[in-house]
């Protein structure tokens, strides 16, 4: 069962400029910086009332962060819901006939279990699933 709204992944061209924004012109205050090896890209955090800010950053010309960057620019790359069962989530999205990018969860970001709904089956939306490791509901 989807829980909220998780984080809004934000691709960004420099994490470091990035951060200055949201802290220097929002106020915000940044919760960490952790690089995702498997997704090639450096995350920074920010909570906002419960949810979350990811900025990404590609590490990699490979990096899909640096494919999304090249083609949309900066902005919006993906919309994260929490859930409680990231795998009855999934199961569920593709029996509706949703196509899936990853059919199993991953190593995400901040200790969770993500994986991908593919945009095309979503609206427009690149959308995110994630379920805290330890099974906790997600915050
Ligand atoms: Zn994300």
């Amino acid at each position: 069962m989807i829980k909220g709204i998780d984080h809004l992944g934000i691709a960004v061209r420099s994490l470091d400029e990035a951060v200055k924004y949201y802290e220097q012109s929002l106020g915000l205050k940044c919760e960490g910086i952790e690089e995702v090896a498997s997704q090639k890209v450096r995350t920074a955090f920010f909570n906002v009332g419960g949810t979350h800010i990811e900025l990404l950053e590609p590490t990699s010309p490979d990096s899909p962060i640096a494919s999304f960057l090249e083609k949309r620019g900066e902005g919006i790359h993906h919309v994260a819901f929490a859930t409680d069962d990231i795998e009855a989530q999934l199961a569920a999205a593709r029996d509706s006939g949703v196509k899936l990018i990853h059919e199993k969860p991953f190593d995400g970001a901040a200790g969770k279990l993500v994986a991908f709904l593919h945009p095309k089956s979503t609206h427009g939306v690149l959308t995110e699933f994630c379920q805290p490791k330890d099974g906790a509901a997600a915050h």
